[in-house]
Protein backbone atom coordinates (compact mmCIF):
# COMPACT_ATOMS: atom_id res chain seq x y z
CA UNK A 1 0.00 0.00 0.00
CA UNK A 2 2.40 2.01 1.12
CA UNK A 3 4.28 2.22 -2.45
CA UNK A 4 1.24 3.17 -4.12
CA UNK A 5 0.90 6.12 -1.96
CA UNK A 6 4.67 7.56 -1.54
CA UNK A 7 4.82 7.96 -5.27
CA UNK A 8 1.49 9.61 -5.37
CA UNK A 9 2.67 11.99 -2.25
CA UNK A 10 5.85 13.31 -4.00
CA UNK A 11 3.86 13.56 -7.37
CA UNK A 12 1.63 15.39 -5.08
CA UNK A 13 3.86 17.95 -3.98
CA UNK A 14 5.66 18.23 -6.76
CA UNK A 15 3.01 19.40 -8.95
CA UNK A 16 1.86 21.94 -5.58
CA UNK A 17 5.87 23.40 -5.55
CA UNK A 18 5.91 23.70 -9.54
CA UNK A 19 3.93 27.48 -9.69
CA UNK A 20 5.25 30.21 -7.87
CA UNK A 21 3.98 33.37 -8.57
CA UNK A 22 5.65 36.56 -7.68
CA UNK A 23 2.89 39.31 -8.85
CA UNK A 24 -1.17 39.18 -8.64
CA UNK A 25 -3.31 42.09 -10.10
CA UNK A 26 -6.63 43.09 -9.87
CA UNK A 27 -8.91 45.49 -11.94
CA UNK A 28 -11.91 45.77 -10.34
CA UNK A 29 -14.29 43.48 -9.44
CA UNK A 30 -18.73 44.02 -10.40
CA UNK A 31 -20.99 42.82 -12.87
CA UNK A 32 -18.70 41.79 -14.95
CA UNK A 33 -20.03 39.22 -17.88
CA UNK A 34 -19.50 37.58 -21.00
CA UNK A 35 -23.28 39.18 -21.95
CA UNK A 36 -22.02 42.42 -20.96
CA UNK A 37 -18.42 43.12 -22.54
CA UNK A 38 -17.67 42.87 -25.95
CA UNK A 39 -14.93 40.37 -27.16
CA UNK A 40 -13.37 43.58 -28.43
CA UNK A 41 -13.77 45.05 -24.49
CA UNK A 42 -12.56 42.06 -23.12
CA UNK A 43 -9.16 42.11 -25.54
CA UNK A 44 -8.10 45.30 -24.31
CA UNK A 45 -8.74 44.35 -20.97
CA UNK A 46 -6.92 41.77 -21.05
CA UNK A 47 -3.97 43.50 -23.30
CA UNK A 48 -4.18 46.16 -20.32
CA UNK A 49 -3.67 43.30 -17.52
CA UNK A 50 -1.13 41.57 -19.43
CA UNK A 51 0.84 44.75 -19.84
CA UNK A 52 0.31 46.04 -15.97
CA UNK A 53 1.82 41.88 -15.34
CA UNK A 54 4.75 42.28 -17.74
CA UNK A 55 5.35 45.49 -16.11
CA UNK A 56 5.80 44.50 -13.04
CA UNK A 57 7.51 41.40 -13.20
CA UNK A 58 10.20 43.51 -15.50
CA UNK A 59 11.00 44.90 -12.37
CA UNK A 60 10.93 41.92 -10.15
CA UNK A 61 13.41 40.27 -12.53
CA UNK A 62 15.81 43.65 -12.45
CA UNK A 63 16.34 42.72 -9.22
CA UNK A 64 13.93 46.00 -7.92
CA UNK A 65 11.65 45.72 -4.62
CA UNK A 66 8.27 44.71 -4.84
CA UNK A 67 7.08 48.50 -3.90
CA UNK A 68 8.54 49.29 -7.37
CA UNK A 69 6.81 46.30 -8.80
CA UNK A 70 3.74 47.55 -7.86
CA UNK A 71 3.81 51.37 -8.48
CA UNK A 72 4.86 50.00 -11.96
CA UNK A 73 2.29 47.36 -12.63
CA UNK A 74 -0.57 50.01 -10.77
CA UNK A 75 0.74 53.21 -13.12
CA UNK A 76 -0.15 50.65 -16.17
CA UNK A 77 -3.82 50.41 -15.09
CA UNK A 78 -3.88 54.12 -13.81
CA UNK A 79 -2.43 55.29 -16.88
CA UNK A 80 -5.12 53.46 -18.90
CA UNK A 81 -9.30 54.93 -19.05
CA UNK A 82 -9.98 51.02 -18.83
CA UNK A 83 -9.94 51.16 -15.08
CA UNK A 84 -11.64 53.01 -12.25
CA UNK A 85 -8.20 54.58 -11.18
CA UNK A 86 -6.20 57.80 -12.16
CA UNK A 87 -7.22 58.30 -15.77
CA UNK A 88 -10.86 56.77 -16.25
CA UNK A 89 -11.95 57.71 -12.40
CA UNK A 90 -15.10 57.78 -11.70
CA UNK A 91 -17.04 60.92 -10.60
CA UNK A 92 -18.49 62.11 -7.48
CA UNK A 93 -22.09 64.12 -6.94
CA UNK A 94 -20.47 66.49 -7.87
CA UNK A 95 -19.25 65.50 -11.25
CA UNK A 96 -15.43 65.88 -9.78
CA UNK A 97 -12.97 63.18 -9.74
CA UNK A 98 -11.09 62.10 -6.05
CA UNK A 99 -8.51 59.59 -6.12
CA UNK A 100 -7.47 57.28 -3.09
CA UNK A 101 -4.22 55.09 -3.26
CA UNK A 102 -2.52 53.79 -0.69
CA UNK A 103 1.08 51.28 -0.90
CA UNK A 104 2.57 49.13 1.92
CA UNK A 105 5.91 47.31 2.64
CA UNK A 106 5.61 44.22 4.24
CA UNK A 107 9.39 44.10 6.07
CA UNK A 108 8.80 46.65 8.19
CA UNK A 109 4.84 47.58 7.55
CA UNK A 110 5.96 50.73 6.31
CA UNK A 111 3.05 52.16 4.72
CA UNK A 112 1.83 55.45 2.98
CA UNK A 113 -1.55 56.58 1.05
CA UNK A 114 -3.52 59.88 0.19
CA UNK A 115 -7.06 60.46 -0.34
CA UNK A 116 -9.89 62.73 -2.02
CA UNK A 117 -6.82 63.89 -4.71
CA UNK A 118 -7.56 65.59 -7.84
CA UNK A 119 -4.59 67.05 -9.28
CA UNK A 120 -2.24 63.88 -8.77
CA UNK A 121 -1.75 61.65 -12.32
CA UNK A 122 -0.63 58.85 -10.46
CA UNK A 123 -1.82 58.47 -6.87
CA UNK A 124 0.22 55.17 -6.26
CA UNK A 125 3.33 57.44 -6.83
CA UNK A 126 1.84 60.02 -4.09
CA UNK A 127 1.26 57.16 -1.68
CA UNK A 128 4.77 56.35 -1.63
CA UNK A 129 5.98 59.68 -1.53
CA UNK A 130 4.30 59.83 1.66
CA UNK A 131 5.72 56.57 2.92
CA UNK A 132 9.40 57.07 1.72
CA UNK A 133 9.84 61.11 2.12
CA UNK A 134 7.12 62.02 4.52
CA UNK A 135 6.95 61.01 8.71
CA UNK A 136 3.00 60.35 7.99
CA UNK A 137 0.77 57.56 6.44
CA UNK A 138 -1.82 59.55 5.08
CA UNK A 139 -2.03 62.69 3.60
CA UNK A 140 -5.62 64.06 2.13
CA UNK A 141 -6.88 66.64 -0.29
CA UNK A 142 -5.13 69.95 -0.92
CA UNK A 143 -2.54 69.16 1.76
CA UNK A 144 -1.33 65.85 -0.61
CA UNK A 145 -1.52 67.83 -3.82
CA UNK A 146 0.79 70.55 -2.30
CA UNK A 147 3.10 68.05 -1.07
CA UNK A 148 2.98 65.75 -4.22
CA UNK A 149 4.11 69.08 -6.01
CA UNK A 150 7.14 69.38 -3.78
CA UNK A 151 8.04 66.23 -4.56
CA UNK A 152 8.12 66.54 -8.35
CA UNK A 153 5.13 64.12 -8.91
CA UNK A 154 3.53 65.22 -12.48
CA UNK A 155 0.25 67.30 -11.53
CA UNK A 156 -2.93 67.13 -14.18
CA UNK A 157 -5.48 69.51 -14.91
CA UNK A 158 -8.68 67.50 -13.12
CA UNK A 159 -9.90 67.62 -16.66
CA UNK A 160 -7.37 64.94 -17.41
CA UNK A 161 -9.40 62.48 -15.20
CA UNK A 162 -12.63 62.77 -17.75
CA UNK A 163 -13.67 59.89 -19.54
CA UNK A 164 -17.27 59.44 -21.60
CA UNK A 165 -17.92 56.17 -19.76
CA UNK A 166 -17.81 57.06 -16.19
CA UNK A 167 -19.40 60.59 -16.96
CA UNK A 168 -22.44 58.67 -18.50
CA UNK A 169 -22.33 56.05 -15.11
CA UNK A 170 -22.64 59.30 -12.92
CA UNK A 171 -25.43 60.08 -15.17
CA UNK A 172 -26.98 56.68 -14.67
CA UNK A 173 -26.23 56.90 -11.19
CA UNK A 174 -28.17 60.06 -10.44
CA UNK A 175 -31.13 58.81 -12.71
CA UNK A 176 -31.53 55.45 -10.68
CA UNK A 177 -31.28 57.51 -7.79
CA UNK A 178 -33.97 59.81 -8.15
CA UNK A 179 -36.68 57.31 -9.41
CA UNK A 180 -35.65 55.64 -6.22
CA UNK A 181 -36.53 58.54 -3.90
CA UNK A 182 -39.89 58.63 -5.46
CA UNK A 183 -40.58 55.15 -5.98
CA UNK A 184 -42.91 53.52 -2.79
CA UNK A 185 -40.20 50.72 -1.85
CA UNK A 186 -37.40 52.93 -1.12
CA UNK A 187 -34.46 51.42 1.23
CA UNK A 188 -32.11 52.97 3.58
CA UNK A 189 -29.17 51.30 1.08
CA UNK A 190 -28.23 52.84 -2.22
CA UNK A 191 -28.41 49.74 -4.49
CA UNK A 192 -27.96 51.62 -7.97
CA UNK A 193 -24.19 51.09 -6.09
CA UNK A 194 -24.72 47.27 -7.23
CA UNK A 195 -26.53 47.39 -9.94
CA UNK A 196 -24.15 49.70 -12.08
CA UNK A 197 -21.27 47.93 -12.82
CA UNK A 198 -18.44 51.18 -11.23
CA UNK A 199 -15.94 49.06 -9.59
CA UNK A 200 -12.50 49.07 -11.21
CA UNK A 201 -10.34 49.64 -8.66
CA UNK A 202 -7.14 49.15 -9.23
CA UNK A 203 -4.70 46.50 -7.03
CA UNK A 204 -1.33 44.61 -7.33
CA UNK A 205 0.76 42.23 -5.02
CA UNK A 206 4.51 41.68 -5.48
CA UNK A 207 7.12 39.61 -3.59
CA UNK A 208 10.64 40.19 -4.39
CA UNK A 209 14.10 38.55 -4.94
CA UNK A 210 14.54 39.15 -1.08
CA UNK A 211 11.12 37.67 -0.51
CA UNK A 212 9.71 40.76 0.63
CA UNK A 213 6.46 41.38 -0.35
CA UNK A 214 4.15 44.84 -1.16
CA UNK A 215 1.15 46.05 -1.68
CA UNK A 216 -0.92 48.81 -3.82
CA UNK A 217 -4.39 49.74 -4.46
CA UNK A 218 -5.69 52.99 -6.49
CA UNK A 219 -9.43 53.98 -6.92
CA UNK A 220 -11.69 57.22 -8.28
CA UNK A 221 -13.70 55.28 -5.34
CA UNK A 222 -17.31 54.75 -6.12
CA UNK A 223 -19.70 56.94 -9.23
CA UNK A 224 -21.88 59.53 -6.97
CA UNK A 225 -20.19 59.52 -3.70
CA UNK A 226 -21.16 62.06 -1.42
CA UNK A 227 -19.53 64.56 1.18
CA UNK A 228 -15.81 63.70 0.93
CA UNK A 229 -16.90 59.66 1.27
CA UNK A 230 -13.21 58.20 1.55
CA UNK A 231 -13.17 54.55 0.51
CA UNK A 232 -11.33 51.45 1.89
CA UNK A 233 -8.71 51.40 -0.86
CA UNK A 234 -6.37 54.31 1.04
CA UNK A 235 -7.01 52.68 4.65
CA UNK A 236 -4.55 50.56 5.51
CA UNK A 237 -6.23 47.38 7.08
CA UNK A 238 -9.20 47.74 4.66
CA UNK A 239 -8.11 47.81 1.35
CA UNK A 240 -4.32 47.36 1.70
CA UNK A 241 -2.41 45.01 3.74
CA UNK A 242 1.28 43.52 3.46
CA UNK A 243 3.27 42.18 6.58
CA UNK A 244 6.27 39.32 6.27
CA UNK A 245 3.86 36.69 5.46
CA UNK A 246 1.02 38.44 2.97
CA UNK A 247 0.32 41.21 0.86
CA UNK A 248 -3.59 42.32 0.11
CA UNK A 249 -5.66 44.15 -2.13
CA UNK A 250 -9.12 44.57 -2.16
CA UNK A 251 -12.06 45.96 -4.65
CA UNK A 252 -15.74 46.26 -4.22
CA UNK A 253 -17.90 48.52 -2.01
CA UNK A 254 -15.60 49.92 0.65
CA UNK A 255 -17.79 50.83 2.97
CA UNK A 256 -18.01 47.04 3.88
CA UNK A 257 -13.86 46.65 2.98
CA UNK A 258 -13.54 48.83 6.14
CA UNK A 259 -16.16 47.77 8.69
CA UNK A 260 -14.60 44.31 8.34
CA UNK A 261 -11.00 45.60 8.27
CA UNK A 262 -11.11 43.17 5.17
CA UNK A 263 -7.61 42.73 4.40
CA UNK A 264 -5.90 42.48 8.03
CA UNK A 265 -8.61 40.08 9.19
CA UNK A 266 -6.75 38.14 5.81
CA UNK A 267 -3.75 38.70 7.19
CA UNK A 268 -4.51 37.90 10.97
CA UNK A 269 -5.80 34.66 10.15
CA UNK A 270 -2.91 33.58 8.36
CA UNK A 271 -0.81 34.59 11.24
CA UNK A 272 -2.69 33.49 14.38
CA UNK A 273 -5.04 31.07 12.97
CA UNK A 274 -2.05 29.51 10.55
CA UNK A 275 -4.83 29.68 7.66
CA UNK A 276 -3.58 29.67 4.12
CA UNK A 277 -3.99 32.56 2.39
CA UNK A 278 -7.00 30.92 -0.03
CA UNK A 279 -9.34 30.34 3.02
CA UNK A 280 -8.30 32.98 5.40
CA UNK A 281 -9.08 35.45 2.15
CA UNK A 282 -11.90 33.94 1.18
CA UNK A 283 -13.06 33.92 4.74
CA UNK A 284 -13.06 38.01 4.42
CA UNK A 285 -15.10 38.31 1.39
CA UNK A 286 -17.94 35.85 2.99
CA UNK A 287 -17.64 37.95 6.14
CA UNK A 288 -18.59 41.11 3.57
CA UNK A 289 -21.30 39.21 1.58
CA UNK A 290 -22.79 38.23 4.96
CA UNK A 291 -23.14 42.17 5.54
CA UNK A 292 -24.42 42.76 2.48
CA UNK A 293 -21.18 44.04 0.80
CA UNK A 294 -19.76 42.69 -2.34
CA UNK A 295 -16.08 42.79 -4.11
CA UNK A 296 -12.87 40.90 -3.89
CA UNK A 297 -9.31 40.58 -2.82
CA UNK A 298 -6.39 39.74 -4.24
CA UNK A 299 -3.14 38.07 -1.70
CA UNK A 300 -0.08 36.67 -2.54
CA UNK A 301 2.20 34.91 0.53
CA UNK A 302 5.51 34.56 1.11
CA UNK A 303 6.22 31.30 -0.54
CA UNK A 304 4.29 32.42 -3.80
CA UNK A 305 0.89 30.94 -3.11
CA UNK A 306 -1.85 33.51 -5.02
CA UNK A 307 -6.15 33.33 -4.21
CA UNK A 308 -8.48 35.45 -5.73
CA UNK A 309 -11.63 35.41 -3.80
CA UNK A 310 -14.93 37.43 -4.98
CA UNK A 311 -18.48 37.23 -4.59
CA UNK A 312 -19.33 39.75 -7.91
CA UNK A 313 -19.58 38.21 -10.91
CA UNK A 314 -16.41 39.08 -12.55
CA UNK A 315 -12.95 40.63 -11.47
CA UNK A 316 -10.44 41.60 -14.16
CA UNK A 317 -7.48 39.67 -12.37
CA UNK A 318 -4.19 38.74 -13.33
CA UNK A 319 -0.83 36.43 -12.24
CA UNK A 320 2.90 36.00 -13.25
CA UNK A 321 5.20 33.23 -12.05
CA UNK A 322 8.72 33.71 -11.09
CA UNK A 323 9.58 32.67 -14.60
CA UNK A 324 7.40 35.17 -16.46
CA UNK A 325 4.18 33.47 -17.18
CA UNK A 326 1.15 35.54 -17.45
CA UNK A 327 -2.12 34.42 -17.00
CA UNK A 328 -5.23 37.04 -17.52
CA UNK A 329 -8.84 36.04 -16.08
CA UNK A 330 -12.58 38.22 -16.13
CA UNK A 331 -15.23 36.05 -15.20
CA UNK A 332 -15.98 33.49 -12.69
N1 LIG B 1 -13.29 49.84 -3.06
C1 LIG B 1 -13.46 51.04 -3.81
C2 LIG B 1 -14.13 52.08 -2.96
O1 LIG B 1 -15.06 51.74 -2.26
C3 LIG B 1 -14.25 50.87 -5.06
C4 LIG B 1 -13.84 49.72 -5.93
O2 LIG B 1 -13.12 48.83 -5.51
O3 LIG B 1 -14.22 49.72 -7.08
O4 LIG B 1 -13.76 53.22 -3.02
Amino acid sequence: MKKFIFPLLVFGTLTFAQKKYVMVIHGGAGTITKANLSPEKEKEYREKLTEALQKGYAEIKNGKSSLDAVSAAIMVMEDSPLFNAGKGAVFTNEGRNELDASIMNGKDQKAGAVAGVTTIKNPILAARAVMDKSEHVMMAGPGAEKFAKEQKLEIVDPKYFWTEKAWNSLQKAKAMESSKKTSQNNKNYPDYFIIDHKFGTVGAVALDKNGNIAAGTSTGGMTNKKYGRIGDSPIIGAGTYANEQVGISGTGWGEFFIRTVASKTAADRMKYLHKPVTEATQESIDEIGKLGGNGGLIALDKEGNVAMPFNTEGMYRGTVTDKGEVEVYIYK
